[in-house]
C-alpha cells in the first residue's frame, strides 16, 4: 500500500515536471525565434544551421534548468500552502470519525495558507466544537436517566425481596406492595417525560393548531387538582379573562398548565395560596401561575429550566426535574417567553406570552 501511494507519487511529481517543462519550452522557443526574427529583418543578419544548432543546445539546457528551478518553486509553496493544511484537515476529521470531538485544527500564519483552507478549517473547527456540545448533552442525559432510574429500581428490588418474606403481617404486606406501586408509578412518570421531551427536541410532534378557548382549558386543568387543594387546604385565586382564544396544539400546552400547577401546589405548604390568571396584552395571552410557596433563590433559579435539575431536593420523590425543561421546550416550539419571578420564602409566579390567536388581534386592530 505504502510503495503504491510512493510510485503514485512519483508519477505525479514527473507529469507535473512534465508540464513545467512544456509550458517553459513552449514559451522560451516563441520568445526566441520572435527575437532571431526580428534580428535577421532589423539588422540584415542571417543565421547558419551550425549557429541555430548551437542555439537550440544551449537554449535547450536553459529551458530544462528554468524548468527544475520552477518546479522546485512551485513544490515548495504547495507542499505549505496546499499539502498541509489538507493533511491536517484529514487527520482531524478521522479523529472525529473515530469519535473524538475534542479535536481544533490549528489555524495556519496568513502567508502559509490559502484563505480557503482558513475557512475550511474555521467552519470544521466550528461543526467540532457543536458536535462536542450535542456529544455532551447525549452523555450527560444517559447519564442522568440512569442515575434517575437506579432509586426507584432498588426500591422496587428491597420491598420485592422484603414481601417475600413468609412471615409478613397483612399490613406490612400491603405497605410494602404500595412502596413497589409508588416506585414504579415514579419509573413510568419519568420514562413519559423523557420519552415527551425527546420528541419535543427531535420535532416528531408536529404542533396540530387549533383554535380555542384558553381560559376554559385553564380552569379545566386546575379543577384536576381540586383534590389536591381540598387536602392541603390551599386557597385558589383565579382571575381569568373571558374571550382570550388562541391557534395552539391543545395537548402540549396542558403539558404545560400541568406542569404549572403541580409545582405550585407541591411548593406550598398547607394555608398557602395558588393563583392563575389570563390577560391579554395586545397580540398576546398573558398566563400567570402564582403560589405562596417556598420561593426560588437566584442561584437556582438559574438552573430550573435544566433537564434533571431538582432546586429543592425535600420534593424531589415527587418529581424528576424534568417537567420545566418540558414547559421551557414547548414554549420555544411555540415561540413564547416563559419566565419566573420568585422570592425565598414568599412565592413564587411563572409567566408564559403566547401569541393570541391572529383573527382576533387583526379584528380589534
Ligand atoms: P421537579 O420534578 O423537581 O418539580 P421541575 O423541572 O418541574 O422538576 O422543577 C425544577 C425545580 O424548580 C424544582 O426542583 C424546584 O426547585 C424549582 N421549582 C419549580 N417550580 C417551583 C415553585 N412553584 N416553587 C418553588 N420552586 C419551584
Amino acid at each position: 500500500m505504502k510503495k503504491e501511494r510512493m510510485l503514485g507519487d512519483v508519477f505525479r511529481a514527473i507529469s507535473r515536471f512534465f508540464v513545467f517543462f512544456l509550458l517553459v519550452a513552449f514559451v522560451i522557443t516563441c520568445c526566441l525565434m520572435l527575437f532571431v526574427s526580428t534580428l535577421e529583418i532589423t539588422m540584415d543578419i542571417s543565421f547558419t544551421r551550425e549557429d541555430i544548432t548551437a542555439a537550440a543546445k544551449i537554449t535547450m539546457v536553459n529551458v530544462i534548468v528554468i524548468s527544475i528551478f520552477f518546479f522546485t518553486v512551485d513544490s515548495v509553496r504547495r507542499r505549505y500552502t496546499v499539502k498541509r493544511p489538507i493533511k491536517k484537515i484529514v487527520d482531524a476529521t478521522e479523529k472525529m470519525i473515530s469519535g473524538n470531538f475534542d479535536v481544533r485544527i490549528p489555524v495556519g500564519s496568513k502567508f502559509a495558507s490559502d484563505d480557503t483552507f482558513t475557512e475550511i478549517i474555521d467552519c470544521i473547527n466550528k461543526m467540532a466544537h457543536e458536535l462536542s456540545g450535542v456529544e455532551t448533552l447525549r452523555t450527560d442525559f444517559i447519564a442522568n436517566v440512569s442515575h434517575e432510574m437506579k432509586t426507584p429500581l432498588s426500591v422496587i428490588q428491597n420491598y420485592g425481596q422484603l414481601l417475600q418474606s413468609p412471615s409478613l403481617s397483612e399490613e406490612k404486606r400491603i405497605e410494602y406492595a404500595k412502596e413497589i406501586t409508588d416506585a414504579s408509578r415514579k419509573l413510568a412518570d419519568m420514562m413519559t417525560n423523557v420519552l415527551k421531551l425527546n420528541r419535543l427536541e427531535n420535532q416528531q410532534i408536529y404542533p396540530s393548531a387549533v383554535r380555542y378557548d384558553l381560559g376554559e382549558q385553564l380552569c379545566e386543568c386546575l379543577l384536576r387538582y381540586e383534590s389536591v387543594w381540598e387536602s392541603k387546604n390551599i386557597a385558589i385565586e383565579t382571575n381569568i379573562a373571558d374571550g382570550i382564544f388562541i391557534l395552539a396544539d391543545r395537548e402540549l400546552l396542558s403539558l404545560v398548565w400541568n406542569n404549572l400547577l403541580s409545582n405550585a401546589f407541591k411548593f406550598t405548604e398547607s394555608g398557602g395560596t395558588v393563583g392563575v390568571s389570563l390577560a391579554s396584552d395586545g397580540e398576546y395571552a398573558v398566563v400567570k401561575v402564582k403560589d405562596t410557596g417556598c420561593g426560588i433563590s437566584p442561584e437556582v433559579g438559574a438552573h430550573i429550566f435544566e433537564k434533571f435539575y431538582q432546586g429543592d431536593t425535600s420534593h424531589s420523590s415527587e418529581g424528576n426535574g424534568l417537567g420545566l425543561a418540558l414547559v421551557k421546550r414547548v414554549a420555544d416550539i411555540m415561540q413564547g417567553e416563559i419566565s419566573v419571578d420568585s422570592e425565598v420564602g414568599a412565592g413564587t409566579t411563572f409567566t408564559l406570552r403566547i401569541r393570541r390567536d391572529k383573527n382576533d388581534t387583526d379584528k380589534a386592530a
